[in-house]
């Protein structure tokens, strides 16, 4: 188990889901990837001191099944600029 490294805490709650502020459900703030034809987000989690709230690690899951990953140069280059 990892230890807080601000804190020290050992009181790390793992697999935070991020989500929207209202509230209207998870896995909607993600990092982009190309799939097939479609673009997709790759959710993001979040490892989290649950003793002083310092966030110790953030992350995406199954990295074998994501596509490419779309990156701000990327972007850029497709939109001509
Ligand atoms: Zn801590």
């Amino acid at each position: 188990m990892p230890l807080c490294p601000h804190c020290n805490s050992a009181n790390i709650k793992q697999g935070v889901l991020w989500g929207n502020q209202d509230g209207s459900g998870t896995g909607s703030v993600g990092l982009i990837y190309r799939g097939w034809m479609l673009s997709h987000l790759a959710t993001v989690h979040s490892d989290l001191c649950a003793d002083c709230g310092t966030v110790l690690r953030t992350y995406v899951t199954d990295l074998e099944h994501k596509g490419e990953w779309a990156t701000y140069d990327q972007y850029n280059e497709e939109l001509g600029s």
